[in-house]
């Protein structure tokens, strides 16, 4: 059975609370939190728990980055927990991303524990709100490159190292972070630990200031002999050199279709709003025609309508394979890949195409154009993706290709 390329109707309802929750509650906070950095979007807690009471509810239409647990199944052509997840922050993000990325409890870091947590540590971390840190002050791309340290001492792990760049890091109750268990035995070493906030030895350092995404936090964390119990270690403790590190990275198979789910999201908001501009300047589309027998605007239109639709298309896929238990490796950095490009282009090309309106602030098309360039960067950059689509296309290793 192939892919059904309409949207499941069972999400309607989902995907229209979404889309009202960005109308109603982050449109009309957008700008303000935008200016205000590092002031944390109050508005976002009561929204939180209604979305709590949601996925306790049960179902298939867990919303957001906790949704993306595989589950094992019997029937084919399943859409579950992951397509719920995108379609729903497709939505949010059609409203606001950095919104999207405050939302406590449905931290990129929540996605990890989601992927590849026990049963036990499931429940147990049910209600925290986990940022992911991996990126270190010696480097971003490289993440075999970890130099973070965890050394096992009685019931405990001791971590040493900092991480920086830590969305949500701030204002999240937990952190998953990544950390070497044995230097010597290279990348298959590194596992990943849930670190609650408060716990001694890990220290908020300091927040960044940014281009967009400026309502989301971006933190520094440092880790000084900071002892978390054994069992926060996710997946398993073993050291199995032959396999790298397949455990860690297993996550980002379920979180690169949600950020490319984003850059979806922030693309047709774009794309929306230079549509009702133009309209108002006397443009319509018309699908019927060649676009080059059109107004060259409305031609521009066309060209970003069939690119959204090929990144969008790409997440569905990489989705839906994420859901029916399938490698989705290619195919979430394919999506990735194109949909944060797209994103990237089409959020800036509408700036263009609106003039000075679209430059200034009494419209929302520069601070889009701002949002989506970091989902280009972050979960992996353009070029990383591409050398993963290419490794995975050419049957090449990452000591052959790099
Ligand atoms: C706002 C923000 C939020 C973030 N949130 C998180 C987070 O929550 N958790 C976390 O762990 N990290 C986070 N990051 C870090 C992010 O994941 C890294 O910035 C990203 O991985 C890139 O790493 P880098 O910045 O060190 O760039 P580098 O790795 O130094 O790359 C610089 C440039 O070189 C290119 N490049 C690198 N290697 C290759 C190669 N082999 N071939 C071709 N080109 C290459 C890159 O694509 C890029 O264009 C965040 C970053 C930002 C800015």
């Amino acid at each position: 059975m192939g892919i059904n390329l309409e949207t499941p109707k069972k999400f309607g309802v989902l995907i229209n609370q979404a889309h009202q929750v960005s109308t109603e509650i982050f449109r009309p906070i957008s700008r303000k939190y935008d200016k205000a950095e590092h002031e944390y979007p109050k508005e976002l807690d009561m929204l939180a728990s209604l979305i709590d009471g949601m996925n306790a509810s049960g179902g298939e239409t867990s919303t957001g980055a906790r949704g993306v647990r595989r589950k094992d199944s019997d029937k084919t052509n399943v859409n579950g927990g992951n397509m719920s997840g995108v379609l729903s922050i497709i939505e949010a993000c059609w409203g606001d991303v950095a919104m999207v990325l405050s939302m406590p409890r449905q931290g990129l870091g929540n996605a990890a524990i989601a992927s590849v947590a026990n049963d036990e540590q499931l429940a147990r971390f049910d209600h925290t709100w986990a940022a992911m840190a991996i990126t270190e002050p010696g480097f971003g791309s490289d993440s075999a490159a970890v130099t973070a340290t965890a050394v096992l001492d009685g019931d405990h792990y001791v971590i040493n190292g900092e991480k920086i760049f830590v969305t949500a890091g701030g204002r999240c109750d937990s952190v998953v972070v990544w950390a070497s268990v044995d230097r010597s035995k290279g990348r298959a070493a590194i596992k990943s630990f849930v670190v609650e906030k408060g716990t001694p030895g890990m220290v908020v350092e300091r927040l960044e200031h940014k281009l967009g995404i400026r309502a989301s936090d971006t933190a520094t964390i440092r880790f000084t002999d900071c002892r978390v119990p054994k069992d926060n270690l996710l997946g398993s403790p073993e050291v199995e050199v032959e396999q790298g590190f397949a455990g860690v990275m297993q996550t980002f198979d379920n979180t690169r279709p949600l950020v490319a789910g984003m850059a979806v999201g922030c693309a047709r908001a774009a794309l929306d709003e230079i549509e009702d501009l133009l309209k108002q300047a006397g443009v319509t589309v018309d699908y019927d025609r060649p676009a080059h027998t059109q107004h060259a605007a409305a031609a521009a239109y066309l060209q970003m309508e069939a690119d959204w639709e090929a990144g969008y298309l790409l997440t569905l896929e990489a989705t839906w394979m994420a859901d029916n238990n399938k490698p989705n490796s290619l195919q979430a950095s394919m999506a990735k890949a194109k949909a944060a490009r797209v994103g990237v282009d089409i959020t800036l090309r509408c700036v263009e195409l609106a003039g000075a309106l679209g430059y200034s602030e009494d419209s929302l098309l520069e601070k889009w154009a701002r949002d989506s360039k970091i989902l280009d960067i972050f979960e992996g950059t353009q070029q990383i993706q591409q050398l993963i689509v290419a490794r995975r296309l050419l049957n090449k290793s990452s000591t052959d290709l790099k």
